[in-house]
């Protein structure tokens, strides 16, 4: 494997605008490679379970009804320090606050439509990555 991995989710502020390929234009020149990558409806109960850690945060049911409001990309992204370096291409949570070029910068919407998830740790990419892909479906 060529570096590491993280798990990323284009949302469906993004996927209602057309914004897929736009969006892995500027993941793949950031540097990282898109090994992975399937479009899906989540359904309620696997949106819940994905944002557990979030379930007693005042947003939670917001949050859950958005990811479930129309279709997702979910992907697996290999490169040198994946989890930080995506987080680099993601930009702040807060798009009002996201570095100029970021995806976040470029497309969010708001705080909470802000286009693009991407994990925090290395253990928790790995959790993620296995919610949504067996190892057969992930070609670096
Ligand atoms: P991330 O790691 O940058 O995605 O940020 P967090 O882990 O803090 O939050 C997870 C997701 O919850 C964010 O990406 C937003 O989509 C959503 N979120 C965070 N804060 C808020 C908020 O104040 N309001 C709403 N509606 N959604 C929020």
């Amino acid at each position: 494997m060529a570096g590491t991995r993280t798990f990323s989710i284009l949302k469906p502020d993004a996927t209602q605008r057309n914004l897929t390929g736009a969006i892995n234009k500027v993941i793949e020149e950031g540097g990282l490679r898109i090994v992975a990558q399937r479009r899906i409806q989540m359904t309620q109960g696997q949106a819940e379970r994905f944002y557990g850690v979030h379930a007693e945060r005042p947003f939670f049911g917001e949050l859950v009804e958005f990811m479930t409001s129309g279709p997702v990309v979910v992907q697996v992204l290999e490169g040198e320090n994946a989890v930080a370096r995506y987080r680099d291409i993601m930009g702040a949570t807060n798009p009002a606050e996201a570095a100029e070029g970021t995806i976040r910068q470029l497309f969010a919407q708001s705080i909470g439509e802000n286009s693009a998830h991407g994990s925090d740790s290395d253990e928790n990419a790995a959790l993620e990555i296995a919610q949504f892909f067996s190892e057969a479906d992930i070609v670096g």
